[in-house]
């Protein structure tokens, strides 16, 4: 019997790569499962090619234009917000994957796991906004969070074979450091869009390559990490590792550290979060560290990147904190995107309105929302 999937997200870059994957998979894997935001066209491609069960779009305006681009096929289409958690929960998928970008992802993928589907984890946003919630949620039902973040992918597997918390000295997230990593801070006022979005080593959506650029997506892994490996902030730490070969390590006790390396290409952790435990033929061209001669590595510069800084703070604070810093994050980059505030205005937004947050509720699932609600207004506001 085939593993059957459903993509979360699927016409994104993480959705494209999954989809790759499950076609060099076949027939182990079937598409159950498609979800988009408003790439119509993308979407109906997807559904002719891969049949799946159901298929939503969020956008209600796409609705007519994918039934009418569908027709003939027997896909049930579904739209808004209940669509994507219909197809999360009841399209059979035996595992999600998770690939919607920001806050947006929460729901659905709160569904999944309440319907004991494995999750295959990229939305990192879900995890920094609601970890305590995901992780308990994932415990009653019995669903297994799998990431597909390379960082948490390359820990996930340098944590086979140690089952001991207490034997783990730290956690090193490797970094690129972004396409600002040798930029003086003097420049940083006049960075553009066309620069921020020019990653060094990864192709991926805007959103996460301007997190790349501000660091911030190294912060939002690092509370990734925390719900996901139950490690404390103080043993978690990033490493700067512009050629991206060394996806993250895990150092022991003992002074053993474990790397995991690969070429740079998300279809290795995906398909790695899609088989497991089993491994599949690399799906890519394979490593040749000849070719590649030398690794470098060096801190974070905290000053240029006050991101970093931010992250932890959120995180050590915990509870409402991370949802906080997500959503002043998200909307301070969705403003940058639109060329509205500038490449220094992305931190200072964040920092303000994290300052300005007052806890009036506990973590939980409403009160995650609330403060999610609460800083998208004040960052806009900012
Ligand atoms: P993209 O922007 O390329 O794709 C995002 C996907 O989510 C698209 O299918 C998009 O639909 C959909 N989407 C966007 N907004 C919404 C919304 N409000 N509600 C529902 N669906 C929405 O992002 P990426 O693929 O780059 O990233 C996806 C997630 O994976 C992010 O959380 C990112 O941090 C994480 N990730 C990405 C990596 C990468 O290499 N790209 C690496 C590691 C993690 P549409 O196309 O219609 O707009």
């Amino acid at each position: 019997m085939p593993k059957k999937i459903a993509i979360l997200g699927s016409t994104g870059s993480i959705g494209i790569s999954t989809l790759k994957v499950v076609q060099k998979l076949k027939p182990a894997f079937q598409v159950v499962g498609l979800t988009a935001y408003r790439n119509v066209k993308e979407l109906a491609q997807q559904i002719k090619t891969y049949r799946p069960k159901m298929a939503a779009i969020l956008d209600w305006k796409f609705f007519p234009e994918l039934k009418a681009l569908t027709k003939g096929t027997s896909t049930q289409l579904l739209a808004g917000e209940e669509g994507l958690v219909a197809v999360a929960g009841d399209s059979g998928a035996d595992m999600v994957l998770t690939a919607i970008v920001g806050a947006a992802g929460l729901k659905p993928t709160l569904t999944a796991i309440q319907k004991g589907k494995d999750i295959a984890l990229a939305n990192k946003e879900t995890m920094v906004m609601a970890g305590d919630v995901v992780t308990k949620a994932a415990k009653k039902s019995g669903s297994r969070i799998l990431p597909v973040d390379s960082e948490h992918c390359a820990v996930f597997q340098c944590l086979a074979g140690s089952t001991k918390p207490s034997e783990i000295h730290k956690i090193l997230l490797t970094a690129s450091g972004g396409p600002f990593r040798n930029l003086n801070k003097k420049h940083f006022s006049k960075i553009t869009l066309k620069q921020a979005l020019k990653h060094p080593t990864w192709r991926m959506g805007p959103k996460i390559t301007i997190d790349s650029a501000t660091l911030m997506n190294k912060g939002l892994e690092v509370i990734e990490a925390h719900y996901l490996f139950g490690a404390p902030y103080s043993k978690i730490d990033i490493v700067i590792h512009p050629e991206s070969i060394i996806h993250s390590m895990v150092e022991y006790i003992d002074g053993s550290v474990l790397a995991q390396l690969g070429t740079t290409d998300m279809q290795i952790p995906i398909q790695y979060a899609l088989t497991y435990p089993a491994r599949g033929n690399s799906p890519v061209n394979r490593l040749d560290l000849t070719q590649i001669g030398q690794l470098h590595f060096e801190k974070p510069d905290h000053g240029k990147f006050p991101c970093v800084d931010l992250a932890y703070e959120a995180g050590e604070k915990g509870g409402t904190y991370p949802a906080v810093l997500n959503a002043a994050n998200e909307v301070a980059v969705n403003r940058f995107l639109k060329e509205e505030i500038s490449f220094n205005d992305i931190p200072k937004i964040i920092g303000k309105t994290l300052r300005k947050y007052r806890p009036l509720t506990n973590g939980n699932l409403d009160g995650i929302l609330w403060a999610d609600h609460w800083a998208r207004e004040t960052a806009s506001a900012i």
